[in-house]
C-alpha cells in the first residue's frame, strides 16, 4: 500500500481524507507541482520549488515549509533501493474553512498533500512511430502561467484530443499556439527549434526550459518566439514536452502527416542529450 504525506503525518493513500470543506473541493482554490524522480534523486527539484512558490505567491498564498521540510518528506516516500523511476505530485490547498465563502478564510492552515507513483519504462513506440495530436481552441482562463489544481480547462481539451484518437490537444490562442493541455510544444522550421516565449497564457516547463538549455548547450539553433498556427501546420518536426513524457515527437497533426511523418533527426538529437542528460544526474551531477 503507498504511503502519502496529508498535513503532517505520513499515511497509507487508501486512508487520506480531506475534509469537504476543503476550498480545494469546494473552489479548485490550490496549486501543485509534479517532479519527476529518476534513480532515487528529485530531478531540476529547485525549478520546482522555485515555480511552486510562484504559484503560491500568485494566489496569495505562504509556502508552509522550508526547502528542508520538503526535502525530509520527499525523503521519507522515495526509497531508491526499490522504487525505480517516480513522479511526486505535491498539492497545497488554501486550507479548510467553517462555510462556503469565495473570500481568503483567515487563519487557516494550508492543506498540504504529497504523493509519489511509478513512471513506468520508456514506450518504445513513441519513439518508433510518435505520437498524434489535434489543434484546437485555448478557451482557458488568462492565468496559465499558474499551476493551479484547477484543471477542468484543460481536462476537457484533453478528453477532446482523446475523443479524436490523439494524446494531446495543442492550442492556438488568437491565432498563435501557446501549450498542449499538459505539455509545453516545440516546432522545428529549418533546422532552428522554436517554442512559444513564456507569457501568463502558458505554464513555463521545467522541461521546457531543460530543453531549451540542452539546445543551447550544444549550439542546436533555438529561439522562444511567438509561433503562428501556419507555422505549426507547416513545421517539419513538433515535440511536446513535460516532466511525465519527457519530449516525445508528434507525428500526425489534425491527422495529417508532421514532416516525413515519422519521429525526425531534431527530435532523436534532443532526446539522446535529455537521456544523456539523465543519466548524468544519476551519475551525481546536478
Ligand atoms: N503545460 C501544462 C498545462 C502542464 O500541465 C504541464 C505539466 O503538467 C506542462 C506545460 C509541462 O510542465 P513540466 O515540464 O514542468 O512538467
Amino acid at each position: 500500500m503507498s504511503e502519502v504525506y496529508l498535513d503532517g503525518r505520513f499515511i497509507p493513500l487508501e486512508e487520506a481524507r480531506v475534509p469537504v470543506m476543503d476550498r480545494g473541493f469546494l473552489f479548485g482554490d490550490g496549486v501543485y507541482e509534479v517532479i519527476p524522480v529518476y534513480g532515487g534523486c528529485p530531478f531540476r527539484l529547485s525549478q520546482h520549488m522555485e515555480r511552486l512558490d510562484n504559484s503560491l505567491r500568485s494566489i496569495r498564498m505562504e509556502n508552509p515549509l522550508p526547502l528542508k521540510g520538503w526535502r525530509r518528506i520527499f525523503t521519507r516516500l522515495i526509497d531508491p533501493a526499490t522504487d525505480g523511476d517516480r513522479l511526486l505530485y505535491l498539492q497545497l490547498t488554501r486550507g479548510v474553512d467553517r462555510t462556503r465563502n469565495h473570500l481568503f478564510p483567515q487563519d487557516v492552515d494550508p492543506t498540504v498533500l504529497v504523493m509519489t507513483w511509478g513512471l513506468g519504462p520508456r514506450n518504445p513506440d513513441i519513439a518508433a512511430t510518435g505520437v498524434f495530436a489535434v489543434v484546437l481552441e485555448d478557451n482557458r482562463w488568462h492565468r496559465c502561467d499558474i499551476k493551479a489544481t484547477a484543471l477542468l480547462g484543460n481536462v476537457l481539451l484533453r478528453q477532446e484530443a482523446e475523443d479524436a484518437a490523439a494524446t494531446e490537444a495543442i492550442l492556438v490562442r488568437d491565432g498563435l499556439v501557446t501549450e498542449g493541455s499538459s505539455t509545453n510544444p516545440f516546432v522545428v522550421r529549418s533546422g532552428e527549434i522554436l517554442t512559444p516565449p513564456a507569457s501568463n497564457q502558458l505554464l513555463r516547463g521545467v522541461t521546457r526550459d531543460l530543453v531549451l538549455e540542452l539546445a543551447c548547450g550544444a549550439a542546436l539553433p533555438c529561439a522562444e518566439r511567438p509561433i503562428a498556427r501556419d507555422e505549426l501546420e507547416a513545421a517539419d518536426e513538433i515535440w511536446i514536452s513535460s516532466s511525465s513524457r519527457e519530449v516525445q515527437p508528434i507525428t500526425r497533426l489534425d491527422g495529417k502527416p508532421v514532416g516525413t511523418g515519422v519521429p525526425g533527426p531534431e527530435w532523436r538529437r534532443i532526446d539522446r542529450l535529455f537521456q544523456d542528460y539523465k543519466a548524468r544526474l544519476g551519475a551525481g551531477a546536478t
